[in-house]
């Protein structure tokens, strides 16, 4: 499977939340297929780990990204 670049991946930025959205990966439980961008989604997807909008992502590179951290949960 291809991998995605750390621009396409978003990361959600609750406390105790590590989740990082994967467009390669999609979102298993939200019935996201594998090869949906972020952009993409419904307005009314949740992060899948804690229930967070999507206004509680942050890209992981570019301008108005965080630094990678440690995934505390990880599919
Ligand atoms: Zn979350």
């Amino acid at each position: 499977m291809e991998k995605s670049k750390p621009e396409d991946m978003w990361q959600c930025q609750m406390t105790n939340c590590g989740y990082i959205y994967d467009p390669a990966r999609g979102d298993k439980k939200g019935k996201i297929p594998p090869g949906t961008r972020f952009e993409d989604l419904p307005d009314d997807w949740k992060c899948p780990c804690c229930g967070a909008s999507k206004q509680m992502f942050k890209p992981l590179a570019g301008p108005d990204s965080v630094a990678a951290q440690s995934v505390k949960c990880e599919q």
